[in-house]
């Protein structure tokens, strides 16, 4: 079995989605890594290499493991949390109870955009087709 450790960028976050501690804040985090080999596992032989290892994330500063806000032990990750592509919609809506609503002025996407170009271009054309129809 080796083990290394080292410092490296954290972010922590409440676990509780209602908690303003839920937003994500950086962190400084141990990170170990544990790894076994093939022997190390029971195996007779010689394989070389690593045959399983474990990523662990601890606390470097454990007075920073719980929440400010709400005092719960919070997680702690190595990956900054994703922001996707604008829908419109309020992202904790859900946990929030919907309340918010869909927003129509959020362009969603360039095929929105394609989408109210289109409708404009037939709303012209009805228009035209009516005058010549009449
Ligand atoms: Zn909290």
């Amino acid at each position: 079995m080796n083990q290394t450790r080292e410092i490296v960028q954290g972010w922590a976050h409440c676990r509780h989605g209602l908690c303003p501690g839920y937003m994500q804040e950086q962190v400084e985090a141990v990170r170990v890594e544990t790894e076994f080999t093939f022997r190390d596992m029971g195996g007779k032989g010689s394989v070389p290499g690593v045959e399983r290892s474990t990523v662990e994330l601890l606390w470097a500063d454990p007075d920073q493991a719980a929440c400010p806000a709400c005092g719960t032990p919070r997680e702690i990750t190595d990956q900054e949390r994703p922001v996707y592509e604008m829908s419109g919609y309020d992202p904790m809506g859900l946990v929030n109870g919907g309340s918010s609503g869909f927003d129509r002025m959020v362009v969603n996407s360039e095929a929105d955009e394609r989408v109210a170009a289109l409708e404009a271009q037939v709303a012209k054309l009805a228009a035209l087709v009516e005058s010549q129809g009449a």
